[in-house]
């Protein structure tokens, strides 16, 4: 059981390395490193995120103008298959019942669910989906808000903290970070950005709650709810187990296919900045001043005597051509009239197709 005294000090650890981290996942424990790696490996396809750090090991001297191009660019071809296999393994749920002796309980459990149409729906929908995602992720149970008074009824409710959210396991207890809005001062607002922990033993849940000053990380603990349970209500998804460093991780079921995603990501990712790159022909043209009426470097005297923007060449002052214009030249006038223009003005050079420098190991 924690005792009051210890509260404060389970999240201490976690904090330091939280403030360490600025916005990227904590370096703690290696099992919570080690399960964040293998979420966030996950995650990339089933958000359909960016996989910046994929690009990054496949392309190490890109410049930051193309990575910033590829960010524009992404479609996430990874995200549609990776919803069916979350579809599949829901639909395993459907046909399974939840039963139980105590009639409110059951009618609870079957129609006033809080948030979903029952347990079962949610189990589909949320908690198969997460496990496929995240096998060291966990469900709670807690419950929509303490009550009041001894003889409400209360609602439970079965959550999903996923791996960065699960700080530590341990027999006695488990410490989850359940929400990151609670009202701290960052100068002088208001921000609804503070930490809440949960720790649970086996008869109580205790929240630690971010107080105070944003920067100083202080922090407040009380009961929230007494569930006597006699065990710790947090179950760890689980999946395929694995040993390391002695202590045991769990990879999801469907960690294996990561690699192929991984590879479809960044290829198509490339495909994309090749058809950009090398679609059209290269054009290779004198750069030649915007020839619009009153246009100086870009700019056009209007009626007000202000400066406008050429809307002709948008203010560069130079000629632009997209890959649809033609090219046109003056015909030649007067004493001119018999010379030879310099012909092309504009000509294509077939695209250089031997492997980018950028994608060649440094
Ligand atoms: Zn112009």
């Amino acid at each position: 059981m924690i005792e009051e005294s210890q509260v404060l000090g389970l999240v201490e650890s976690f904090v330091k390395a939280w403030k360490k981290s600025k916005h990227e996942d904590p370096y703690y424990t290696h099992r919570y490193v080690k399960s964040v790696e293998l979420f966030r490996d996950i995650e990339i396809h089933a958000k359909g995120l960016f996989p910046e750090k994929l690009i990054g090991k496949n392309a190490p001297s890109e410049t930051d103008e193309e990575l910033e191009w590829r960010k524009l660019a992404y479609a996430a071809q990874t995200k549609a298959p990776w919803s069916r296999l979350e579809n599949a393994v829901g639909s395993i749920y459907h046909g399974v019942d939840v039963s139980t002796e105590d009639e409110d309980f059951a009618r609870y459990l079957v129609e006033d669910y809080p948030e979903y149409t029952g347990l079962k729906e949610w189990f589909a929908e949320v908690a198969l989906p997460a496990k496929a995602q995240d096998a060291n992720a966990v469900v709670y149970v807690t419950l929509t808000r303490p009550p009041e008074s001894d003889v409400e009824f209360v609602e439970p409710v079965a959550r999903i903290a996923n791996s960065p959210q699960v700080i530590d396991l341990s027999r006695n207890y488990a410490l989850l970070l359940v929400a990151m809005d609670a009202p701290v001062k960052r100068g002088r607002d208001m921000a609804y950005e503070g930490l809440v922990f949960s720790a649970f033993d086996e008869v109580n849940e205790w929240r630690i709650t971010q107080v105070g000053r944003k920067e100083d990380y202080v922090f407040e603990a009380s009961i929230y709810y007494n569930h006597n349970l006699n065990h710790i209500p947090v179950y760890q998804l689980k999946g395929k187990p694995v040993v390391e460093h002695g202590e045991l991780i769990w990879e999801s079921l469907f960690q294996n296919v990561t690699p192929y995603l991984d590879k479809v990501a960044v290829t198509s990712s490339t495909l994309d900045a090749v058809i950009r790159r090398t679609g059209f022909p290269i054009r290779a043209y004198y750069d030649e001043d915007c020839d619009a009426e009153g246009c100086t470097d870009g700019w056009v005297l209007n009626a007000e005597g202000h400066r406008d923007k050429c809307n002709v060449c948008k203010g560069t002052g130079k000629k632009a051509f997209t890959p649809f214009t033609d090219y046109v030249h003056q015909k030649p006038t007067g004493m001119m009239q018999d010379s030879k223009v310099d012909f092309p003005g504009l000509t294509y050079i077939s695209p250089d197709n031997a492997p980018r420098s950028s994608w060649m190991p440094t």
